[in-house]
């Protein structure tokens, strides 16, 4: 069996479409322009590339863009101060502080205060917890990318086994709770769970959250299963040349596209759905922030 490869690339670029359209009634229809604030502390060299791009993309959906760079020895009081400002900016409808925040700095407490509607990462508190109980939140931009992508692939996910690998508060955990809001049997698995093979070999969906390169083989998938590989591992590729290096999944996707009905490749699959999910929950809180109605297909 050879799966269907799912093509996060081109599904991105229908939900940044959407976006888009989006976008445009806003300022046709009430003069509103959504507005993104990413603030960047120190000089990741990652980090610069994530923040970039992310102001690209939010430039080209017709949404305001503002970058905030600030140094790396920028004191907690002055982030603070910064963040405070952009909550009572009306022209700001999403706030995101780039992570890892450097040492000296609380990142608990900085992200709790963002204010929560503006939180476009879901990672507030106050977020999480509305997220667990059921109820509207800003859900975090990579787990709501897989379900989409989950979604397009099942429709219905309802009675479906489901099976997380990691549970980290930015991937596995909200992945779990979006899952089982969608009427899944989720389990999640971790570093001490005692079979991972048997535990792989029930799931319907395997969504692995790891960062372990190619650490699920084919022989753990249940022929047909739905996999999304969110891992991004960086490994050496010297057949490409001294130096080279290439982006591999946590899945070993040669082995597993040959027994999974369905699978997301690495790069290609969720990396594209995170950004254009950023852009969605942007102007999901620009919508709620003016009480108009939400768009359609982009929230959970
Ligand atoms: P993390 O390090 O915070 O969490 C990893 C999780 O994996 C932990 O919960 C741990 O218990 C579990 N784990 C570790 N070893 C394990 C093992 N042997 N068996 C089972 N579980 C094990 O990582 P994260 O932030 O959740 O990211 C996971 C991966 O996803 C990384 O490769 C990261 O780069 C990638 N990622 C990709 C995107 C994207 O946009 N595509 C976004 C976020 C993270």
């Amino acid at each position: 069996m050879s799966a269907t490869i799912i093509d996060g690339k081109a599904f991105a670029l229908k939900v940044r479409g959407k976006v888009a359209d989006h976008v445009a009634r806003l300022k046709a229809d009430h003069g509103i322009t959504p507005g993104l604030a990413v603030v960047l502390v120190g000089s990741d060299p990652a980090s610069e590339v994530y923040v970039r791009s992310k102001g690209k993309a939010t430039n080209e959906a017709g949404m305001k863009s503002v970058e905030h760079r600030l140094e790396a020895d920028t004191s907690e009081a002055d982030l603070l101060r910064l963040i405070d400002d952009l909550n009572n900016d009306v022209t700001i409808h999403g706030i995101l502080v780039q992570l890892p925040l450097p040492d000296h700095l609380n990142e608990d407490l900085v992200i709790n205060s963002i204010n929560p509607a503006k939180d476009v990462d879901g990672f507030h508190i106050s977020n999480v917890g509305l997220l667990g109980t059921g109820q509207k939140s800003m859900v975090p931009c990579t787990p709501l990318g897989c379900l989409m992508m989950l979604r397009e692939q099942h429709g219905s996910l309802s009675g479906l086994d489901a099976v997380v690998i990691g549970r980290s508060n930015i991937v596995g955990k909200p992945m779990a709770q979006l899952l089982l809001g969608d009427s899944c049997t989720v389990t999640i698995a971790h570093s001490r769970t005692k079979d991972l093979a048997e535990t792989v070999r029930r799931a319907d969906i395997v969504v692995a959250a790891v960062g372990r390169p190619e650490m699920v083989p084919g022989d753990w998938i249940k022929p047909g299963a739905t996999v999304i590989d969110v891992g991004i591992n960086r490994l050496d590729a010297p057949e490409r040349g001294e130096g080279n290096t290439r982006l591999v999944g946590d899945v070993n996707f040669a082995s597993a596209s040959e027994v999974a009905g369905a699978i997301t490749p690495v790069p290609g699959g969720v990396g594209p759905m995170t950004i254009a999910c950023l852009l969605a929950n942007t102007v999901t809180a620009c919508s709620r922030a003016n009480d108009l109605d939400e768009p359609e297909g982009l929230t959970a």
